[in-house]
């Protein structure tokens, strides 16, 4: 067997409280949090990272719990998926963020992977995950998947980096106006989610915008009166109905009263680094009738601006299908 494969060394301990966390990311540099585990361990395993030290987040109690006041859900960074989707708020009042929790990955994934993790698991792309090769994202000089396998890129926002946004959670949460808790030295803040992830021509070689001794808490997400309440799908295309990540999705929201569109939200996972909201189609929506809606129309304003590779030109048709449904969907249930 290939020594590669091996897992290398690491010290694990497990702190009691966020302060504790945060003070263990600042004294030991190359040290990471380990939610379940489920995407970590074989960045590990496969050589991706290589952290001495791992901090376990299951012994504060805080972070593992969701709780709903008049004005916000709250839900803890290690919170785990499989207790998002079954949520009875969370089915309730954000509905995509359910669905979108219940169809990822496998039963025991959801079992032990959590929030927190799923929101800052790394990229899937093949040339990043191989240990043998150092692409741009590893600090190397070439992007591999450039004249290589192009069937699993982006088709949209991509530049010298072209991997995909890979969480379901992040993609349905983008539709509700979620904000992230951050905890760092002496400090913990809220930031919109859209402010949370970041594109590679941004910053090459990390997706959020997370410091090395700064850690996810909680989600929060605003609470709505019964009659201000958005009725919300996720759909999503895959290879295989079980354990696979997304080829395209797709999140919706929508607001109707009396017959028109007041608000619209509609976000994309699979087509671009970050979570793509589609703001073109919301524009062309909000203020509309839903009586002789052009859907198709509506659709192919989904990506504004596309560029696929040979290879991934399906992702354009895939991604106007899929809204198309999602929208038609959304408004039958009317
Ligand atoms: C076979 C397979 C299929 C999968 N399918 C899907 C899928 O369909 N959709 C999908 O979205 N995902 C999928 N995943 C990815 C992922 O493993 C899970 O989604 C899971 O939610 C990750 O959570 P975790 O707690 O296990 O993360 P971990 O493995 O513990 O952590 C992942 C990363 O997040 C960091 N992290 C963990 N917690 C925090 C925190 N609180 N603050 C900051 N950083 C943190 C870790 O340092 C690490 O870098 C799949 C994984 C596998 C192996
Ligand atoms: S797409 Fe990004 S992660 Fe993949 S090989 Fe190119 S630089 Fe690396």
């Amino acid at each position: 067997m290939n020594e590669e494969s091996f897992l290398s060394t690491f010290r694990y301990y497990e702190p009691e409280s966020v302060a504790e966390v945060v003070s263990a990311l600042k004294d030991n540099v190359n040290s990471s949090v380990i939610g379940g585990g489920s995407d970590l361990l074989s960045e590990i395993k496969n050589g991706t990272t290589k952290p001495n030290v791992l901090l376990g987040l299951s012994r504060i109690d805080d972070l593992k719990r969701i709780t709903a006041t008049d004005t916000e859900v709250r839900i803890g960074s290690m919170v785990t998926i499989n207790a998002v989707s079954s949520d009875p708020v969370i089915k309730r009042d954000y509905g995509a963020l359910s669905e979108a929790s219940a169809g990822l990955a496998t039963p025991q994934i959801r079992n032990v992977g959590t929030l927190g993790g799923n929101l800052n698991q790394r990229p899937r792309c093949w040339y990043y995950r191989n240990p043998l090769i150092d692409c741009l994202k590893k600090g190397g000089t070439k992007c591999y998947a450039l004249g290589g396998h192009t069937k699993y890129l982006c088709v949209t926002e991509g530049e010298r980096c072209y991997i995909v946004h890979p969480s379901d959670t992040a993609v349905a949460l983008s539709l509700f106006s979620a904000e992230i808790e951050i905890a760092s030295a002496g400090d913990i803040r809220r930031i919109p989610i859209g402010s949370f992830f970041v594109s590679p021509s941004e910053n090459i070689l990390r997706e959020t915008i997370l410091g090395p001794d700064e850690f996810v808490t909680a989600v929060y997400l605003p609470s709505h009166a019964p009659e201000s309440r958005h009725m919300s799908k996720y759909i999503k295309a895959r290879e295989r109905q079980s354990g696979d990540f997304a080829l395209v999705s797709v999140g919706i929201s929508l607001k109707v009263s009396s017959g028109t569109i007041q608000a619209c939200n509609i976000c994309f996972g699979g087509i671009a680094p970050t979570p793509y909201r589609s703001i073109q189609m919301e524009k062309y929506l909000v203020n509309r009738s839903v009586e002789n809606l052009d859907v198709s129309y509506a659709a192919g304003l989904a990506i504004s601006d596309p560029k696929p590779f040979p290879d991934n030109e399906y992702k354009v048709t895939l991604a106007t299908n899929l809204v198309k449904k999602a929208l038609s969907d959304l408004i039958c249930d009317l």
